[in-house]
């Protein structure tokens, strides 16, 4: 049986809330891990089969994500068990709950997450006026609708580009999840010259060395076709993607796709994340070993979040764009740097970055994990 403290380390977690009310069948879990940085941002994650354990995970990613953003937000996360496909009535009794129950935790601030989106993220917002990720009526970035992810993973696949000497004008990609990262993502990297040679979603791939229409893709899946409808091109089985010869390969779907088994398959110069945890670390290790350039989740796919506390802001879409690129190019740039000098993988270059600045903000702050309260002195 877990312990209270068995997750408990030197950068958190700060605070977890388990949420019972039986009269509306509510049960879910917020996790503030740390917030030195400021008020944490993380998505609530609705899904019958959630747990503590990942709760916890995930917030700590957060920390690291936004830290390496240099956003000035700390990490956190929150659950809430049930199937989110049920009735938008009972889903709005629960959500509206939840958010009323954490009224006062001021130190965490809801996006949108897996079973969750911009309408639940409205409903926050009118309970306890503190929520990202909502529809643009109500200030809110449409992240997906932009390409947000996307397009902060063109600026890491850019980077890590000149790093290993290869232009993006005529380098080949494959997309593994064609959907709402992996879809801009091919768009905005072939806008720079690259040719998309294969795509993948749950129904199965598409090939074509001579280069896939990517405009025609989208258009198959925002009407709710899979990218085996495209006309011309191999159909594959879906995980036929990893050993398709390229340049820069995209994970954008599930975790662990790369992983022990099939790592000695890949045949490309770069892996670009936009998925979280798409790789096993022993996989992630031996691509590193191989000279395959590995840029890491949290610094690849931060583009969402960099969005998020943008729009938190108030800033504009326009200024949201020109944040993630900044921020994205420095940071790859940074964590690609210290990985060649120090010879450790960009994922360990990545953390020990993250770590370091989530440590010297604890160090301004009175109580280390904990903001002091409002008028402190
Ligand atoms: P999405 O649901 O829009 O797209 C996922 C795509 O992957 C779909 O096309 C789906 O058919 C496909 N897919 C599912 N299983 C697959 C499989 N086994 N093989 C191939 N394709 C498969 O989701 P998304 O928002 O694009 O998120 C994708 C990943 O990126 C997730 O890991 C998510 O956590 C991560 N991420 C998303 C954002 C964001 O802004 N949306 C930000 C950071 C990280």
């Amino acid at each position: 049986m877990t312990e209270p403290f068995d997750f408990a380390d030197e950068l958190g977690p700060a605070k977890i809330i388990h949420l019972h009310e039986p009269r509306v069948g509510l049960r879910a879990i917020l996790v503030v891990d740390n917030v030195a940085t400021g008020p944490s941002i993380g998505g609530l994650r609705m899904a019958s089969d959630v747990s503590l354990d990942e709760c916890v995970r995930l917030a700590r990613a957060m920390t690291l994500k936004n830290a390496a953003a240099g956003l000035p937000h700390g990490g956190g996360k929150s659950v809430i068990f049930g199937d989110p496909g049920m009735p938008q009535d009972q889903k709005e009794r629960l959500l509206r709950t939840m958010a009323s129950a954490l009224r006062q935790e001021e130190d965490y601030i809801f996006g949108p997450d897996m079973g969750t989106n911009e309408q639940c993220m409205a409903w926050v917002l009118d309970e306890i006026g503190r929520a990202v990720g909502l529809p643009r009526e109500l200030g809110g970035i449409p992240l997906d609708e932009i390409g947000a992810t996307g397009w902060g993973v063109t600026h890491a696949a850019e980077i890590a580009a000149q790093h290993c000497d290869l232009a993006l004008d005529g380098a080949r990609i494959v997309v593994q999840g064609f959907g709402a990262v992996g879809k801009h993502a091919a768009r905005f990297l072939t806008q720079r010259g690259a040719i998309l040679v294969a795509a993948s979603d749950s129904r199965g791939a598409i090939h074509d060395d001579g280069g896939l229409d990517v405009s025609a893709l989208i258009k198959i899946k925002d009407e709710g076709g899979s990218v085996i409808d495209h006309g011309s091109g191999q159909k594959l089985d879906r995980d036929a993607v990893i050993d398709i010869d390229c340049e820069i390969w995209i994970p954008a779907a599930r975790p662990d796709v790369i992983n022990n088994e099939n790592v000695t398959k890949l045949r490309t110069r770069m892996v670009i994340a936009g998925a979280n945890i798409p790789s096993t670390p022993g996989a992630e290790r031996y691509l590193h070993e191989h000279g395959v350039i590995c840029v890491p989740d949290f610094i690849a796919n931060a583009g969402g979040v960099i969005c998020a506390a943008m729009e938190y802001q108030g800033a504009t879409e326009t200024a949201a764009m020109a944040s993630i690129e900044e921020k994205i190019r420095r940071n790859t740039e940074t964590v690609l740097d210290r990985a060649r000098d120090h010879n450790v993988l960009p994922r360990e270059a990545a953390t020990a970055l993250a770590t370091e600045r989530v440590q010297r903000a604890m160090r301004s702050r009175r109580h280390g994990l904990f903001s002091a309260a409002p008028g402190f002195i």
